[in-house]
Order: structure tokens, then C-alpha cells, then sequence
């Protein structure tokens, strides 16, 4: 059954419970990077205007099931009644007789914010009394937290189970659209380019896009993995030992498909990197092949050039993860350069997971995006194609 959105209900003067992802980063007691919260604006401002009390549930860190005020969302409601310029009601706890209070005092199209779910245990084992209770404060049920979608909490699964109105928020809707009809049925050329640590984390989602997509560019250490896989000599590069039969497993699913696997064809190499200090030692391009005592840290010039180019003529293009070590400002070129290509490229483009975000909002291209995911974690399992216990329970009637 497909998952109706905001829109399609009526959600006016209605008590609704809107699950969003405010799990931020926090600096000094205050939030570092708003994108997670800005994301959830629409949604917000829709419900505001049309004078539903809106009551937010969320998330933040892992605070282990205890009061830990380190994890409060205090600063993420300040920040959100700055972005909304209106003020935003926050709770102390999400339980307790003084929400029910606050909501019946509450004026409609006002914003109340609860204290974070996670510090009841209650919330990620998805507990039937707890998600009872939080039901229990509304009449209808929002969740623009695409985020933990791939997880069946309280709060993504059991509270929409038990109420009539469920719907997807602006956010989620449009992660919905982005990284599934777009690129189950993608305008062509299709390009992912993955990058990051780690094969065995994407080993899913590169089996997965290699059945939709047309070129797959890999960087980051993870190249180094298929490296392996062809015989080439990987110097002290970080690489997955184990998972070299899957990376030749994906080179032949590609040549079967006719898709192109375009891994670099040459590196930034150092002898010494310090990641602490953000420091290396002596810094080179190789070849392919790199020698022994040198790590690759990033895709080398060549290799900008090919992947820039690939990914300008492509039509749509999803990219996850960094093509090199790019915390570290000397190792950062090709991570850009990707962030480069991708704005400049006229074709759809979506970003997805929190390194190539902050790669792309650093290079100062963000507007130039059509759609960065806020998923992480989530939009990945998501393009793998399983099934998001968040975006199910937005489907069929309520389970009393
Ligand atoms: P992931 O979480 O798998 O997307 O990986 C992101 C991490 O991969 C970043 O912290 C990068 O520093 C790291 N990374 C990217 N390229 C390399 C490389 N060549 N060697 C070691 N780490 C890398």
C-alpha cells in the first residue's frame, strides 16, 4: 500500500505527534550543524499553519536508557524556534502527567517539544505500554524522521501502529521520492560513486545500484579492496582482507551487466599520516600499484579528472562517501573534487550519508544539490532495497 503523505489528510486543529530526526551534534551546549533540524521545517510550518498542535518526538545520541542531560534536546528546541521565529514549549521528560497537561493548554498551531525518547530503554525495544502512552497525547501521527526509518523504535513503529492517521512528512516524502523512484527508474546515465572505510558496510547497497546504475566510481579506501581483487599491490593502504572475494564478486556482476567499475587509476600516497594532529609525513601520487612503506590517502589527479567528467555527463548520480581521507586538509582534493563535479554535473544529483554532506555544504556547492539525504545509515538500506520498519508502519489501519 503506498504511504500517504501530509497532503493527503486532513490534519487541521489536530493533536499530532510528528516523529522527526534531531539527533545533531551538539558543541558547548549548542547545535553545530542545524541541517537536520532545518530539514524538518516544512513540515512544521504546514502543521503550524493549518492550527494543529504539534507535539515533536525525537531522539539524540545514546544516552543508554538514563536521564543524561548531555543528550537533552533543549538546544535543538531553541534552535528550532529560532528557524521558525516562534516560540517552541520544551518538556523535561517525555512521559508524565505534565505533558497531557501542556497539550490541553496548549493554543493551536503551537510547538511543543519532548525531552529525548531514548532515555527510557523503553523506546528502542519498541515497548507496547510506552508507545501507548505516547500515542495517547495525539490524534494523528507524522514521521519526517527518515533517519531511524530502518529501525522498528516506539516512536517509528509502535505509536503509528496504534493510530488511525499516519502519514510521511514533506522530508520524508521527498527522501521516499529522491532515493526510490529516482533511482529505481533513473534518467541515464545513472553514476554512483561510493567512498569511505569500509567494503563490508556497502557491500549491500553496491550490489543493489549495480541492478539500476551505469558507471559505479569507487574511492576511498575501499578502492583498495578491489584493488586486491584485481592483483594490484596496495602498499600499507587500508583495506578489507576479507571482503576481497566480494569485491570481485561486484566486478563480475558489473562486467555481466555491462555496468563500468571505474576504481582509481592513481593515488596520493604519504609515508606517515598522523590523523590526531590532522598531519603527514612525505606526500606523492602513484600509480595503481603502491608501493610498500606508502598508504594511499586519496584519489590521485588522474582520477579526478576521469570521475569529474563521468559524473558531469551523467544524468543522475548518487554519491556516499568521502574519496579520501579528506579530515585531513592534505588528503582532501579528491573528496571536493567529487563535491565539484556533482554540483556542477546538470543532471539529478542526491548526496547521501554525513561525509560527503559536510563535503559538499564545505565546498560551498550545497545549492547547487537536488537532494541530500539526511538518512545515513538509513538511505543506504533503503537503496539495498529492505524493507524500513518507519515507512511500513505508515501503511494499513491502527493495532489496538
Ligand atoms: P564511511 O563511514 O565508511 O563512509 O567512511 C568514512 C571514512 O573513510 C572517513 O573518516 C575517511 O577518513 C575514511 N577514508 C576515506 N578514504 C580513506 C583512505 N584512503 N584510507 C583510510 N581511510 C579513508
Amino acid at each position: 500500500m503506498p504511504v500517504q503523505t501530509i497532503a493527503d489528510v486532513d490534519l487541521s486543529k489536530k493533536n499530532v505527534l510528528v516523529r522527526v530526526d534531531f539527533n545533531v551534534p551538539l558543541e558547548g551546549g549548542k547545535v553545530a550543524d542545524n541541517s537536520r533540524i532545518r530539514a524538518a521545517v516544512p513540515t512544521i510550518d504546514y502543521l503550524v499553519k493549518r492550527a494543529a498542535k504539534v507535539i515533536l518526538l525525537s531522539h539524540l545520541g545514546r544516552p543508554k536508557a538514563q536521564k543524561n542531560l548531555k543528550y537533552s534536546l533543549r538546544p535543538t528546541a531553541q534552535e528550532l524556534s529560532q528557524l521558525l521565529g516562534r516560540p517552541v514549549i520544551f518538556l523535561e521528560d517525555c512521559l508524565g502527567d505534565d505533558v497531557q497537561g501542556t497539550i490541553a493548554e496548549m493554543e493551536p498551531g503551537s510547538v511543543m517539544m519532548l525531552e529525548n525518547l531514548r532515555f527510557y530503554a523503553e523506546e528502542e525495544q519498541n515497548d507496547r505500554e510506552f508507545a501507548k502512552k505516547l500515542a495517547a497525547y495525539g490524534n494523528a501521527f507524522v514521521n519526517d524522521a527518515f533517519g531511524t526509518a530502518h529501525r522498528a523504535h516506539a516512536s517509528t513503529a509502535g505509536v503509528p501502529s496504534l493510530l488511525p492517521i499516519k502519514v510521511a512528512g514533506f522530508l520524508m516524502q521527498k527522501e521516499l521520492e529522491f532515493l526510490g523512484n529516482r533511482t529505481a527508474n533513473p534518467e541515464r546515465p545513472f553514476t554512483v560513486i561510493l567512498g569511505g572505510a569500509k567494503v563490508s558496510d556497502k557491500i549491500g547497497v553496491i550490489d543493489a545500484l549495480l541492478d539500476k546504475c551505469n558507471n559505479m566510481l569507487i574511492g576511498g579506501a575501499m578502492a583498495y579492496t578491489f584493488h586486491l581483487a584485481q592483483g594490484k599491490k596496495i602498499g600499507n593502504s587500508l583495506a578489507e582482507k576479507d571482503r576481497v572475494a566480494d569485491a570481485k564478486a561486484a566486478l563480475q556482476k558489473a562486467d555481466k551487466k555491462g555496468v563500468k567499475i571505474l576504481l582509481p587509476v592513481d593515488s596520493l600516497a604519504t609515508d606517515t599520516l598522523n590523523f590526531e594532529t590532522r598531519t603527514v609525513g612525505a606526500i606523492k601520487t602513484v600509480s595503481e600499484d603502491i608501493p610498500d612503506g606508502w598508504q594511499g590517502v586519496d584519489i590521485g589527479p588522474k582520477t579526478i579528472q576521469i570521475f569529474s567528467d563521468t559524473i558531469e555527463n551523467s544524468k543522475t548520480i548518487f554519491w556516499n562517501g568521502p574519496m579520501g581521507i579528506f579530515e585531513v586538509s592534505a588528503c582532501a582534493q579528491g573528496t571536493f573534487a567529487a563535491a565539484k563535479a556533482v554540483a556542477r554535473s546538470k543532471g539529478i544529483s542526491i548526496v547521501g550519508g554525513g561525509d560527503s554532506i559536510t563535503a559538499i555544504n564545505k565546498s560551498g556547492f550545497s545549492d547547487k544539490i537536488d537532494f541530500m539525504s539526511t538518512g545515513g545509515g538509513a538511505s543506504l538500506e533503503f537503496l539495498e532495497g529492505k524493507e524500513m520498519p518507519g515507512v511500513a508502519a505508515l501503511s494499513g489501519g491502527p493495532h489496538k
